[in-house]
């Protein structure tokens, strides 16, 4: 869609940082990260919102969510667990839609935000 940034990134007009790419979903680092792990997961396809969708995008917003873990143990800040079983690692996964849900860029992604501490997740 003419004007929309993440549009003009999937179309390369606008250099990003990818780090995941297949047919219709493009992964990439955000400009501002929150923490030390900041990926926004993108369809190809423009869809404003999350508001927007139907039953018709079940199938891809199952695949974008499923990349999820996927990319968190890319990036190292998957859930584990350590010898005395106790979990550490992890991440916020996040959609922001419409102005009151503080959505700024109108193409639907999914944030991962994770990494090692200190960030103040509580705040994104
Ligand atoms: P949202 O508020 O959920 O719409 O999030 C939009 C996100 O896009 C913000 O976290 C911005 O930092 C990020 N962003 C804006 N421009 C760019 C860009 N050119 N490349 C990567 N991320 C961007
Ligand atoms: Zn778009």
């Amino acid at each position: 869609m003419e004007n929309c940034l993440f549009c003009k990134i999937v179309a390369d007009q606008i250099p990003s940082d990818k780090v995941f790419e297949n047919g219709e979903l493009l992964v990439f680092k955000d400009i501002f990260p929150a923490a030390p792990v900041h990926l926004l997961i993108v369809p190809k396809r423009h869809i404003a919102t999350l508001s927007n969708c139907t039953g018709s995008d079940t199938e891809l917003l199952g695949r974008m969510l499923a990349l999820v873990p996927v990319l968190a143990e890319q990036q190292g800040c998957d859930v584990k667990v350590d010898a005395g079983g106790n979990q550490y690692g992890g991440f916020k996964t996040l959609i922001n839609s419409g102005p009151d849900g503080g959505q700024e860029v109108y193409h639907l992604h999914i944030h991962v935000i994770g990494g090692p501490k200190p960030w103040n997740g509580k705040n994104i």
